[in-house]
């Protein structure tokens, strides 16, 4: 029989065996479905699917494999109505969104598909020819967050398996439906146990990074987490992509224009309701531009409408779990009590869903929680500088290194200040901006690895340098 929503093992809809849990729908705190998770018997079936799959899918020719990826790509096209209705019942963000995920998902896979493995000649001499190859590693294991479930699978499955390898992924057990239904279509293009996937918490994503048939593991996820998988993965040496937290700061120089930079700060620091890794997180602003543009950015806030993402016209969605809105008014009220300002938003909205509206709090200053800890959330701290030595200092004394940005109308300078930033990517005039072909990743406790373009292909490979004697 066909489960909605059944995890997949060697090409087969399973149902998982151990304790169930419920999915909820974040915007009325209804349960959308109970799943099961796996058992450690399931996972070891998912893994021996995938390294026996992985015996044939990795000689399959460069055609083939972009052939197949292309025909998921039209699948989740014809199928992106509904794996977008998914992302807003389970995630909560607003249907635009939601449909922009899907679009992303399509965009990144077909670029994947198009990506060639280059074979490099060190030397091709009279008596000896040396190449280096990159050949695919074996069971790719991916663990998935809550905030953009279905595209951060993508970003993981597709160069992973364009590079030759096989997959068992763990989703969110917060956001695990979009990915299971990914799953379904992938299944119906690829040969059975290419790709496997588990439901489960931190007893399964253990398990997965101890085990010892999975060669490399890619989280993206919290830093925490990212510590324990980087310990777990010592059991045969996995390779590791990890994509942690961030606390990205944005700096605006007392050249900018306010008029023409407000709505791109806002939408940066509240992409998806702030719950993006490399939002903007800590935005500090000239003296003589302070009180301007918080001015501008609260009159964006507040213009904006906070409901379920499947209504029409909702613009805001809901928090996605009530762990993490807890956490931002926490950090909220504590800001409050540090004698910041809240110009906007502060206050859960009654009722049913997590609704937080977007927050805008000035008057607040390094060393305050709200400022020094990822939010994660729809509030954005704006901070005053006066000198801009001294907040090139302040940008950089985190420990975490994401993203980061300069707002100026002066491209040169801004330029000179972004490479100072110790980030993986520093943006100017523009934060949060992933592509399929700009390498991405975190420096310092952000993580480590990247994804996307050539580079981010080739962390699925691992080389093997032929040398041949003429
Ligand atoms: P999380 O670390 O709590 O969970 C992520 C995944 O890890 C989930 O699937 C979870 O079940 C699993 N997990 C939990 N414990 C585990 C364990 N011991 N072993 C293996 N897996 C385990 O993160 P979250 O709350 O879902 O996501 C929010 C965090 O993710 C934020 O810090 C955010 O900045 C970060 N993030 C980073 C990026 C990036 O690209 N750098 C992107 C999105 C999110």
């Amino acid at each position: 029989m066909k489960a909605d929503f059944a995890m997949l093992i060697n090409g087969r809809q399973v149902i998982g065996t151990e304790q169930g849990f419920d999915v909820l729908n974040p915007a009325t705190e209804s349960v959308i479905v109970n799943c099961n998770a796996a058992s450690a018997e399931q996972l070891n079936d998912a893994v021996a699917a995938a390294q026996t799959a992985f015996k044939r899918w990795q000689y399959s020719s460069d055609a083939e494999r972009k052939q197949a990826l292309h025909r998921i790509a039209d699948s989740i096209e014809a199928h992106a109505e509904t794996l977008a209705t998914l992302v807003v019942q389970e995630q909560g963000k607003p249907m635009f969104l939601a449909q922009a995920e899907v679009g992303g998902a399509v965009a990144w896979t077909r670029y994947a598909a198009e990506l060639d493995i280059p074979v490099e000649v060190v030397e091709d001499s009279e008596h000896k020819r040396i190449e280096v190859h990159h050949k695919p590693l074996g069971v790719v294991g991916s663990i998935t967050p809550w905030n953009w479930p279905l595209m951060i699978a993508i970003w993981h499955i597709m160069p992973a398996l364009r590079a030759g390898n096989t997959i068992v992924c763990k989703p969110s057990s917060l956001t695990p439906l979009s990915t299971l239904k990914l799953f379904e279509l992938m299944n119906e293009q690829l040969p059975a146990g290419v790709v496997n996937i588990v439901l489960g918490s931190s007893v399964i994503g253990d398990l997965m990074t101890e085990h010892t048939g999975i060669s490399k593991v890619i989280f993206t996820g919290s830093t925490p987490v990212g510590q324990k998988i980087m310990r777990n993965a010592s059991s045969n040496l996995k390779r590791l992509t990890l994509e942690l937290g961030g606390n990205d700061a944005g700096i605006v120089l007392p050249d900018a224009n306010i008029e023409k930079i407000a709505e791109a700060i806002f939408q940066t620091a509240f992409l998806n309701m702030g719950q993006t890794c490399a939002a903007l997180k800590r935005l500090y602003v000239h003296d003589s531009l302070y009180d301007g543009l918080c001015k501008k950015l609260v009159e964006i806030a507040q213009a904006q409408t906070l409901g379920d993402g499947l209504e029409a016209g909702t613009t805001f969605g809901p928090v996605q779990n009530k762990k993490q809105l807890q956490y931002v008014e926490a950090l909220v009220n504590d800001a409050r009590e540090q004698g910041a300002k809240v110009l906007c938003g502060g206050k859960a909205v009654e009722g049913n869903g997590y609704f937080y509206p977007p927050t805008i709090v000035s008057e607040i200053s390094d060393g305050v929680r709200l400022v020094d800890e990822e939010q994660f959330g729809p509030v954005l701290p704006v901070i005053r500088y006066s000198d801009i030595e001294d907040v090139i200092d302040r940008a950089n004394a985190s420990a975490e290194g994401l993203g980061g940005s300069v707002w100026s109308s002066n491209l040169e300078q801004a330029q000179q200040i972004a490479q100072r930033l110790e980030c993986g990517t520093a943006w100017v005039n523009g934060h949060a901006e992933v592509l399929p072909h700009a390498p991405f990743g975190g420096c310092k406790m952000s993580g480590f690895g990247v994804e996307f373009g050539l580079a981010g292909l080739l962390e699925y490979t691992q080389s093997q340098t032929i040398n041949i004697n003429k």
